[in-house]
């Protein structure tokens, strides 16, 4: 079987990675992929770019590919889905039409309001619309987003009214380019956030791993927000009933509204929820396709084939399929270029990764590249991301750290406590 990843990330290299143990693949492709995923064995870069859909495509046919893996969402917006369904190639993700609950914010959330599913009380303006007595008018802190896709970085958290007005209006003005022609404005809730990834045949959702990754650059959950500076799994903070309550509240009414209304949903479903204080599992963003880093941690604990699992859903066969897990948990490190999240430099010489390679656990590769002689440089803002297991999530963040401390380049980053918040939770109940 040939397996085709489309991507360049670490979630691309932990799935090229994870699809190439399965004994029924014999060549994994990852386009365009990075340093990383040119090392694994049986695996091959191809270079088209991830939203060259036309190219990727003809890749597929002319390759006779049997199965795409779709990881970022920019070619599930495009309608990547779409194109190679009518062209009879199998490619796991959802059609262009249900990709725009990530695609735009306001489309989301009128979603969520039209089916009763739990979200944070919201507005929707452009810029004839906008009313900043609106904005006035509700309790700060409020939260800004730009309506379509903006690397993550389309959010804001606004302390006052005056900042969200002029946030708006600088989204307006173009600060996210046609990503911000529509502005949502939402209350800020306060709880815990979670990351809920299910695997999704249309009609039955089967969730994966429990996870939860650390959005702000720096250690205790300060600095600027990033696409994600590390990840563990699973999540203590979704308890079982915390769990049942994201299954019956959110995610099966979700998947069951988007068959309803005809843009029926195959693929990684990923909503990013607030628990609140009386434990209700408020919609924050859903994204079509799995989270970057919680995928290098998840998959890490992934004992299932999973093609199988991408073939069942696209068969519509998930009712009744259990995943098998490791249960040991997991934690992932990212590691950061100098300037990220802003201008980053490229082209550091890394060093340490054969050492690397030599300890348990496992580096997934993100924004690396070789250079004119082989060596593995830096080429983008998150560059790797270190993956520890242990049978507690402390002793998984010391076997990731240990992988983190063998490697090192010049303005590297990153955070020295990805898991607290369940360390803590595991020091409480003695765990
Ligand atoms: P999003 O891309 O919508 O998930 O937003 C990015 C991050 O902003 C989230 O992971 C939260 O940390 C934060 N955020 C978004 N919306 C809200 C909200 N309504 N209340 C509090 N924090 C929020």
């Amino acid at each position: 079987m040939k397996v085709l990843i489309i991507g360049s990330g670490g979630r691309e290299h932990a799935l090229a990675w994870k699809v190439a143990q399965s004994p029924r693949v014999t060549r994994v492709y990852v386009a365009p992929g990075n340093a990383g995923t040119q090392l694994e064995p049986r695996t091959t870069n191809v270079d088209l770019a991830a939203e060259d859909v036309p190219g990727l495509l003809a890749f597929a046919r002319r390759e006779q590919v049997d199965l795409t893996i779709v990881g970022p969402e920019g070619p599930l917006v495009l309608g990547v889905c779409d194109a190679f369904a009518a062209a009879g190639q199998r490619c796991f993700g959802p059609s262009r039409l249900a990709a725009r609950l990530e695609g735009s914010k306001a489309f989301a959330k009128d979603f969520l309001q039209r089916h009763g599913i739990p979200t944070a009380a919201y507005a929707t303006f452009t810029r004839r619309s906008f009313d900043p007595a609106w904005i006035r008018a509700q309790r700060a802190p409020l939260v800004v987003k730009a309506d379509g896709l903006a690397a993550g970085k389309g959010v804001v958290i606004c302390a006052t009214q005056d900042e969200a007005v002029t946030t708006a209006e600088g989204m307006f003005a173009g600060r996210f380019g046609e990503a911000g022609e529509t502005v949502v404005v939402e209350a800020f809730l306060e709880g815990e956030e979670a990351s809920f990834i299910a695997l999704v045949d249309g009609t039955d959702v089967l969730p994966l791993a429990t996870s939860q990754d650390h959005k702000r650059l720096r250690d205790g959950d300060e600095g600027p927000n990033t696409g994600g500076m590390g990840a563990y799994s699973p999540a203590p903070v979704v308890t079982p009933e915390i769990h049942e309550r994201i299954m019956r509240e959110v995610m099966r009414p979700t998947v069951a509204a988007l068959a309803r209304e005809g843009t029926p949903y195959v693929g990684f479903l990923y909503a990013g929820v607030m628990i609140t204080a009386d434990g209700t599992p408020n919609v924050l963003e859903f994204n079509c396709r799995f989270g970057d880093p919680e995928t290098q941690p998840i998959l890490s604990r992934m004992r299932s084939d999973l093609t199988g699992l991408c073939e069942a859903a696209l068969d519509g066969r998930l009712a009744g399929v259990d995943v098998d897990w490791d249960p040991r948990a997991a934690v992932g490190v990212v590691l950061a270029a100098a300037g990220y999240p802003d201008a980053v430099r490229k082209g550091d010489l890394i060093h340490g990764l054969e050492a690397a390679a030599t300890l348990p656990g496992k580096v997934f590769h993100a924004g690396t590249a070789l250079d004119a002689n082989g060596r593995i440089v830096t080429n983008g803002g998150r560059v790797l991301c270190a993956v520890g297991l242990g049978s507690s999530v402390r002793l998984a963040q010391q076997q990731a750290y240990r992988l983190v401390g063998a490697i090192r380049w010049e303005g590297q980053q990153y955070r020295k406590d990805i898991g607290h918040r369940a360390i803590e939770r595991e020091a409480a109940t003695g765990a």
